[in-house]
C-alpha cells in the first residue's frame, strides 16, 4: 500500500520504518524544513526501548546518553533537600533506562529510514477527501496526490486530526500548566546531575544536555491558559511567571532566547476513536500524555510499531485500525490517568505543600520504598511483553 504519514517525529518515523519493513510504501511529510534541532531531554524506557531494540538502534542511543546520575531537589539557597539516584530509578522502572535528548532519538529513527523511505520536508496537508477506495490529499504547495491510507503522526496539535476529526478543543484536556525550555550555558557545574527547584505554583529544572558546556533549563508553572502566549510575548510571559523565583531561576531567565522560545501548555489528547475511514492517528496526535507521564515518546514508538503491525496482520484496513486501537488504548489511558494524578501534586500551590513535598521526598526516595515508588510511577514495563 502507498501510505502517507504526516509528521516525521518519533511516531511517524517509527511507523515509516515498520511499514517499509512489512513491504508497504510509506511517504513521510514533515512540516519542518529539515530535521529538527535543539530540543529537550527525555527519559526513555519500557515499550519504546523494546521497539528501539527491535530496530537495532539501542547501542547508538546508549552511546549518546545524557549524563544523569541523580536528580537533586534543592531549596532557595541551593542546598540539596532530597535526591533520587539513578540506581533507584532503574530499580523502580525494572528495565533498561536511557536519558536522551529528544533529537537524539529522532535522528536515530531518521537514519534508520532515510535510505528506504521518501521523506519530504517543509510540507503539510491542507485538505483531505475520502472517495471510497483512497484518500485524496492536497499539500501546501498546491500539489494533489492519492494514497491508500493517511496516518497522522503530527503531534499534540495535529492538523491531520483537525482536518479529519475536528478541532483540538474537542479532544484536549489541559493539566493546568505551561512549560518552557531552552539551552543555557552550563555555568552551574551541574556534572551528571539534574536540579529541581520548586516554589508555590512553579518549578525550575536544570539538566545537562548532550553538548559540552551546555545545559537545558525547563520551567513549569500553573496556569489556566489553554494555549501558550504568542511567540513575541513568550520571553516576557516567562519572566513574569517566574518573577522573584530565586537566584538560580533569575540567572536562567537572563539566558532566555529572544525568539523561538519553546513553550506549550501541558495538554492531553483523548478521543473516542483514533480512526475514520482510511485515516488513522498515532502518537501524541491521538494520545498525548504530557511530560508528567515520562512515557510519551515511548508510547509514540509503541503506536507506530503496533499500527504498522496491525496493517500487516489484517487485510482490511478497518480491522487493522480497530485491532491497533484495542491493543494500545488501555495502556495509553492508564498512563494518561497517572500523568493527570502526578500533575496535581507536581508543583504544590503553597509553601506548606512545598515543605511537605521536601519531607516526603527525603523519606521515600530510598531503596526500601522502591515498591511504593513503582506503584506511584504506574506501569513502566513494556506492553510488548504482553502481546
Ligand atoms: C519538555 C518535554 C519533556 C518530555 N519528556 C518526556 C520523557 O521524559 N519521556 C517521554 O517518553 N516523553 C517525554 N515527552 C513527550 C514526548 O516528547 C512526546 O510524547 C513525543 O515526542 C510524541 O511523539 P510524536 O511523534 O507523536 O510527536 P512529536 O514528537 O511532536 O512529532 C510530531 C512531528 O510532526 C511534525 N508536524 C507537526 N505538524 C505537522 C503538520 N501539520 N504537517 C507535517 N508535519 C507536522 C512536527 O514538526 C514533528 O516533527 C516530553 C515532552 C516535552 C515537551
Amino acid at each position: 500500500m502507498k501510505v502517507l504519514i504526516s509528521g516525521g517525529g518519533i511516531a511517524g518515523l517509527t511507523l515509516a520504518y515498520w511499514l517499509h519493513h512489512y513491504g508497504h510504501t510509506p511517504v513521510v511529510i514533515e512540516r519542518a524544513p529539515h530535521g529538527r534541532l535543539g530540543g529537550y531531554g527525555i527519559d526513555f524506557f519500557g515499550t519504546g526501548y523494546d521497539v528501539a531494540a527491535r530496530m537495532g538502534i539501542t547501542d547508538r542511543l546508549a552511546a549518546h546518553q545524557l549524563p544523569t546520575e541523580s536528580i537533586r531537589y534543592v531549596d532557595e539557597a541551593g542546598r540539596v533537600t532530597a535526591r533520587l539516584e539513578r540506581r533507584l530509578l532503574e530499580r523502580v522502572i525494572r528495565g533498561p533506562y536511557l536519558a536522551l535528548m529528544h533529537t537524539t532519538l529522532e535522528e536515530a529513527l531518521g537514519d534508520a529510514v532515510r535510505d528506504r523511505v521518501d521523506i519530504r520536508y517543509g510540507r503539510r496537508i491542507t485538505a483531505v477527501e475520502q472517495p471510497p477506495d483512497c484518500v485524496g490529499v492536497t499539500f501546501t504547495d498546491g500539489e494533489r496526490e492519492h494514497f491508500d491510507l493517511v496516518l497522522g503522526a503530527d503531534g499534540v496539535h495535529s492538523e491531520t486530526r483537525e482536518l479529519a476529526f475536528g478541532p483540538e478543543g474537542d479532544f484536549a484536556h489541559h493539566l493546568g500548566y505551561t512549560m518552557a525550555c531552552y539551552p543555557v550555558p552550563d555555568t552551574h557545574g551541574l556534572g551528571p546531575h539534574r536540579i529541581h527547584y520548586s516554589e508555590p505554583g512553579r518549578q525550575t529544572i536544570l539538566y545537562p544536555s548532550d553538548v559540552p558546556g551546555q545545559s537545558i533549563a525547563l520551567f513549569l508553572y500553573r496556569t489556566r491558559d489553554r494555549r501558550p502566549p504568542p511567540r513575541a510575548q513568550r520571553r516576557a510571559a516567562l519572566r513574569s511567571a517566574f518573577a522573584d523565583a530565586g537566584p538560580l531561576t533569575s540567572q536562567l531567565l537572563d539566558a532566555a532566547p529572544e525568539e523561538d522560545l519553546f513553550m506549550d501548555t501541558l495538554t492531553q489528547i483523548t478521543m473516542p476513536s483514533w480512526h475514520t475511514g482510511r485515516i488513522a492517528l498515532t502518537g501524541d496526535a491521538c494520545s498525548a500524555m504530557t511530560l508528567t507521564s515520562a512515557q510519551g515518546a515511548s508510547m509514540a514508538m509503541a503506536g507506530g510499531y503496533l499500527l504498522a503491525r496491525a496493517l500487516h496482520q489484517h487485510d482490511d484496513h478497518q480491522a487493522a485500525f480497530r485491532a491497533y486501537q484495542t491493543r494500545l488504548r488501555p495502556a495509553v489511558q492508564e498512563r494518561q490517568q497517572r500523568a493527570r494524578a502526578f500533575a496535581r501534586s507536581l508543583v504544590p500551590a503553597s509553601r506548606t505543600g512545598i515543605a511537605a513535598q521536601h519531607l516526603i521526598s527525603r523519606l521515600v526516595l530510598r531503596d526500601l520504598f522502591s515498591g511504593l515508588l513503582r506503584r506511584g510511577y504506574g506501569d513502566t514495563t513494556s506492553i510488548l511483553d504482553r502481546i
